[in-house]
């Protein structure tokens, strides 16, 4: 049953920060951004209507009276809410702006039960007063217009002259959720393509996979370089490829110990011994015919000289060497420019040095190389329950482990870390700590207080000073992760749990930092099948990423086990895990000897 109000989505607005474009009318999924609204609030209301000043054409199309606002001479919401008080068939209208498409689907009735006779009823999600979800009594139209015509433009203000019944609704915060950006609507794309959410809350969740797309399609790479002496690249990204500055080899040389010779002479009974090449001391005269030479591995092969015969396959007696089975021409000579020709680029910018890569660059003769700076990353853990070491523990604390697995794992990834140790769920105290991560650093990376419904701080300090991409994750162990800008620096707001900050750091967090590192390729852990020795629990619904160890069986087959028990607090089986067990969503319990697919630990 409808509610006995009226509605109006408020789409009139300018949409700075989408280009300028209609908001209402940008695509969200398959359909506009208007017709989420719609959809969601036509069906709870008597009658609705749209608030546009341009596009009216198209705004018609969805059936419904369309109001335009610019005669009354203001931009934004409160000229809206005029025309939609001045248009209301009922004595209540309801107004919901256009870019909010998760909307409750008992919005009106819940505002109408709590206004009562009061003269506005406006949601507080629990962070921030939704000015602009709110139910209004036609009556205050009057005292709208005086408002405006006082140069009144502050929604708040006027609401503030009223009789006005705040509702909390902050059980329903991520339902109030708003696009603004462009970045925002891709999010908000991936939460209506996912999965509906599970296990109760009301956030649609992401897969991992969706959310790590998300992640490294809104970073760029840091830029700053610097020049390296080789040894001190290693685990550093290359941001300038290298080219090979000569061939490598420089010489053709043999590949075996023997005697240089030219097969021309094969019909010759025996040839003459007239020098030795080893490494490091060229032959440097010619072979002429029926000559031969000494040669050792890594030897230059003598001018003249077409093939090394192996020292099997020769019988030697003072200056007389006899070749028992010829090789053919060109045989078991390693040609110059094998390994690498002069300007062949051996390593691509982007791409993290190995210890292969030191000696491939070292083969070359070049003893520095470009990398690019690395990234800087601040970190803190917070929580009110939380002890730095040496600190004596009193009851309900625990120690802070978060900063050590984050640190470590910091370390494995050859970024800067900046530890700004354990901060208080505290408005002031978080702040502050935000403010000097992101001064000092490209990244803020912080773990605790990121739970839907205690979210609190950490989305709240972005709202205010940055801009928040928060999901839940169809992921198991770790459900919350915040990301987004805080100021200037990319922001990840881990869970508190110590396996779920590491499995989602792991999963999602590390690949996006080796992006903004300036690591070429997206980062792909290595992943394959075995067989599991152990019976797992799974639940369908999230993919899990259980705690397992390759282990060698005592048939010599290789097989994964799980390490026992899984809960998200248990840091202990991280430990004694090798790898992850990854179950997909949908799986169900895995019996013992099923084939599963196994995530070696890179970061641990
Ligand atoms: P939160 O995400 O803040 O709700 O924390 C979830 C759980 O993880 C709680 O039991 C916290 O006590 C625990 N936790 C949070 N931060 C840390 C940390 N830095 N080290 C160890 N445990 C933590
Ligand atoms: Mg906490």
């Amino acid at each position: 049953m409808p509610a006995p109000v009226s509605a109006m989505i408020l789409a009139g607005g300018q949409a700075a920060r989408m280009g300028g474009q209609d908001k209402g009318l940008i695509a969200l999924g398959d359909r506009p951004m208007v017709e989420h609204v719609i959809r969601a609030i036509a069906p709870q209301v008597e009658h609705l209507a749209i608030s546009a000043n341009r596009n009216h054409a198209r705004y018609a199309k969805f059936g419904y009276p369309i109001i335009d606002d610019e005669s009354i001479g203001h931009q934004g919401p409160l000229a809206g809410i005029a025309a939609g008080l001045g248009w209301s068939p009922t004595e209540h209208l309801l107004i919901v702006p256009c870019d909010t498409p998760l909307l409750p689907s008992d919005l009106p009735a819940r505002l109408l039960a709590a206004l009562g006779e009061g003269d506005l009823a406006v949601v507080h999600d629990g962070e921030r007063l939704q000015a602009t979800h709110a139910l209004v009594r036609r009556r205050c139209l009057p005292s709208l217009q005086r408002f405006m015509a006082g140069g009144g433009r502050k929604v708040d203000q006027w609401y503030a002259e009223l009789d006005q019944h705040v509702i909390d609704c902050s059980d329903q915060r991520a339902l109030f959720i708003n696009v603004n950006t462009p970045m925002e609507r891709d999010s908000m794309e991936q939460q209506l393509n996912s999965t509906a959410g599970d296990c109760g809350h009301d956030v649609p969740s992401l897969s991992v996979e969706q959310a790590l797309r998300h992640m490294l399609d809104a970073v760029s790479p840091i830029t700053g370089y610097r020049q390296l002496a080789l040894r001190s690249a290693l685990g550093q990204i290359l941001a300038k490829p290298v080219t090979a500055s000569a061939a490598v080899p420089a010489n053709d040389n043999s590949a075996m110990d023997g005697y240089a010779v030219r097969t021309a002479d094969a019909a010759l009974p025996a040839l003459k011994l007239i020098g030795s090449a080893f490494a490091g001391h060229p032959f440097t005269s010619t072979l002429d015919a029926g000559e031969c030479v000494r040669i050792m591995t890594g030897g230059v092969i003598p001018t003249g000289a077409d093939a090394v015969v192996m020292q099997e396959r020769a019988t030697h007696e003072n200056e007389t060497v006899v070749i028992n089975q010829w090789p053919a021409p060109g045989e078991n000579i390693r040609r110059a420019g094998e390994d690498l020709q002069a300007g062949d680029i051996i390593l691509p910018a982007g791409r993290r040095i190995t210890a292969a890569d030191l000696g491939l660059i070292a083969s070359t003769g070049q003893a520095e190389v470009t990398t690019w700076r690395p990234l800087r990353v601040a970190f803190f853990s917070t929580g009110d329950e939380l002890r730095s070491l040496g600190e004596v523990l009193t009851a309900g604390q625990i120690y802070d482990s978060n900063r050590y697995t984050l640190y470590g794992m910091l370390t494995n990834l050859q970024v800067e870390i900046i530890d700004r140790g354990v901060v208080k769920d505290d408005e002031t105290a978080l702040t502050h700590a935000l403010d000097e991560c992101a001064a000092d650093a490209d990244v803020v990376l912080t773990s605790g207080g990121v739970s839907v419904g205690e979210a609190d701080y950490m989305v709240k300090l972005l709202r205010a000073y940055g801009e928040p991409h928060f999901w839940s994750i169809a992921m198991k162990p770790g459900r919350p992760l915040t990301f987004g800008r805080y100021r200037e620096a990319w922001y990840f707001g881990l869970p508190g749990n110590p396996v779920s900050a590491m499995a989602t750091f792991s999963q999602m967090v590390a690949p996006t930092l080796r992006k903004l590192a300036g690591a070429g390729q997206p980062w792909q852990a290595p992943r394959f099948y075995m067989p599991c020795l152990s019976a797992l629990k799974k639940k369908p619904g999230r993919q899990e990423f259980q705690r397992g160890r390759i282990i060698t069986t005592e048939t010599g087959e290789r097989a994964v086990e799980s390490v026992g028990r899984q809960g998200s607090g248990i840091l202990r089986s991280m430990s004694e895990a090798n790898c992850f067990i990854v179950l997909p969503a949908d799986a169900d319990d895995v019996p013992a000897g099923s084939q599963v697919e196994v995530e070696p630990f890179t970061l641990t």
